[in-house]
């Protein structure tokens, strides 16, 4: 159609002559050149967020990395969480349990032993810094809570075997908690309540109501029951082997309780109460191994978890003040 409209005036020939369009051959040129651009344009679009951003299947195989990466995160915490409550058992294994059977405390040098040395984890080297650290980090702490676990139970095998060597011995041991009552104060250089000066608390305070029962904590003989001084009301009893507990400011004593009674571990023997130099309602608790005072804290360990352990131990360091 276009084609007849058009003409020009040709000077040689001295007349109008249509002018003549390659119609095909053009668009053809025009539709080759888009579609070559089109597919360069496209080639290079592919190309720039493939790199940028990666293929479906390498964007899902991210999404999975960081998923991994942000659980490895969270086993983290869970670790340094294990890693302390191990902490407070080998701690209540050679405080209480091997100081007090008088076996030699495992140091935390050997309870960490085998750590160090070749670099057994540097096959994760070979992924990003990232993800190297992490898996490092978590590989050896496991491998380091693994050996210090198999140490505590051989410690806790060695125990087994004294205890059972030994069950006479360990029997008249004190060895649980005299009171049921939360531990007010503890054994050290304490300020006295009443007197207000710094001197030595040679035992463990316990809250207690007036009147609340008190349990010898270990097998023996009544050494006394009577007033006593600044103890108030006091019960002492004799559990051979050189040990002695005592239980002051008492309110009362159980039936049939008076010097020579036999008792045995958890026996009720008497009601605490507020008698003799007292703050207030509480049971002081002392134990004496051939007349010298010692820290009760460490012989409480047939009735005590890690985890009361810990609170005990807080609490007899953090309290400046006693009960007496
Ligand atoms: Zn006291």
């Amino acid at each position: 159609m276009a084609d007849k409209n058009h003409f020009y005036y040709d000077h040689d020939k001295c007349e109008f002559v249509p002018v003549v369009y390659y119609t095909k051959k053009r668009l053809l040129h025009t539709l080759s050149f888009w579609l070559i651009n089109g597919i360069v344009l496209a080639s290079l679009g592919i190309t720039l967020l493939s790199y940028n951003i990666g293929t479906p299947s390498e964007i899902a195989l991210k999404a999975e990395n960081r998923t991994l990466l942000d659980q490895l995160e969270t086993t983290k915490v869970s670790i340094i969480d294990l890693e302390s409550r191990l902490h407070t058992i080998s701690e209540l294994d050679n405080e209480m349990y091997r100081s007090v059977l008088g076996l030699e405390p495992i140091s935390y040098e050997e309870r960490m032993a085998g750590i160090g040395g070749a670099d057994i984890y540097s096959e994760f080297d070979f992924y990003s810094e990232e993800t190297s650290e992490i898996l490092r980090w978590t590989a050896s702490r496991l491998d380091n809570i693994e050996r210090r676990l198999s140490i505590q139970k051989l410690s806790f095998d060695e125990i087994k075997t004294y205890y059972n060597e030994n069950q006479e011995r360990l029997s008249h041991m004190p060895a649980i908690r005299p009171v049921a009552g939360i531990l007010l104060s503890g054994y050290g250089m304490r300020v006295h309540p009443v007197f207000k000066y710094q001197r030595m608390h040679e035992g463990l305070d316990f809250r207690a109501d007036i009147g609340t029962e008190v349990f010898a904590t270990g097998d023996g003989v009544v050494k006394y029951a009577g007033r006593r001084g600044t103890y108030g009301n006091l019960l002492e009893i004799d559990h051979g082997y050189g040990y002695i507990t005592r239980y002051a400011h008492l309110s009362g004593f159980a039936d049939g309780i008076r010097t020579g009674t036999r008792v045995d571990r958890g026996q009720m023997v008497a009601y605490s109460g507020n008698t003799g130099v007292s703050q207030g309602p509480h049971l002081h608790y002392e134990i004496r191994i051939n007349g010298n005072s010692v820290d009760p804290l460490n012989f409480l360990f047939a009735d005590i978890t890690p985890e009361e352990y810990k609170m005990y131990r807080d609490i007899a360091e953090n309290n400046p003040m006693s009960m007496d």
